[in-house]
């Protein structure tokens, strides 16, 4: 069985099985938890190599290097670690947590992301996690933050603190995936600004940012060269589900 949901910025996303809390969310499979175990050893037990730096998969055998595209652009976050690429049909969790409003998906994100960080043995553990906060705006449509929501149960699962109210964003901007890749940098500049809490709280610190997807990674790169201005020392991004390169 399944069913269709409209989105807020009214696109009509792809069919879902119905989410019963007995079912797989992906195959809608009876099951006592949200994602089967066939569905997950199929779609989230492959690891491809990854750039450490921004998180996109390689073909290349050495990832201790950071991509080319890093090595170009030298971004301001230090690591990126990644559950999974932002494909067909996984992208079907985040789009119903974010526009089906299936809330009940966010800790089991948040699980898939702890997974991947603890198969990264050698990355060093954010001393405080925070997550990529919403516009006041899209903040009021949706009602929540799915990266508050990813963040919150990643923080009691790692024992790393959340930082809440910490950092915010001055604009409601376009949507990063709406626009052409040329002008999504343009679209974040300067949108996020520390609060005076924020300003004492990032000095000398391993900031773990966390957000549900991560497309060109322009919005991250903003957020950390913020972070590092306000004295952060590294700064690792958590993230559910990266596009692959095109
Ligand atoms: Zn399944
Ligand atoms: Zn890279």
């Amino acid at each position: 069985m399944s069913y269709r949901f409209l989105s807020k910025a009214g696109l009509l996303l792809h069919t879902l099985p119905t989410l019963i809390p007995s079912s797989c969310a992906l195959c809608g499979i009876e099951d006592d938890a949200l994602l089967c175990a066939h569905c997950e050893q199929r779609f989230f037990t492959h690891r491809p190599v990854r750039c450490q730096q921004c998180g996109i998969s390689l073909h290349a055998f050495d990832a201790a290097l950071p991509c080319a595209h890093c090595l170009q652009t030298n971004p301001d976050f230090d690591a990126t670690i990644v559950a999974t690429d932002y494909v067909a049909p996984v992208d079907q969790l985040i789009l119903a947590l974010k526009f089906g409003h299936r809330l009940a998906i966010a800790p089991l994100l948040a699980r898939l992301l702890h997974d991947a960080m603890l198969q990264r043995q050698d990355a060093s553990l954010p001393d405080i996690l925070i997550p990529v906060p919403l516009g006041q705006q899209r903040l009021r449509e949706r009602g929540f933050n799915q990266a508050l929501e990813i963040a919150r149960p990643l923080s009691r699962a790692t024992g790393i603190a959340l930082g809440i109210r910490l950092l915010e964003r001055t604009r409601d901007t376009a949507m990063q995936a709406q626009l052409p890749l040329k002008e999504r940098h343009r679209n974040i500049r300067h949108a996020f600004v520390p609060t005076i809490k924020g300003e004492q709280v990032f000095r000398n610190r391993h900031i773990g940012l966390v957000d549900d997807v991560c497309t060109s990674g322009n919005t991250l790169n903003e957020i950390a060269g913020v972070l590092k201005r306000y004295g952060a020392t590294r700064v690792t991004n958590l993230i559910v589900a990266r596009t692959p390169a095109q």
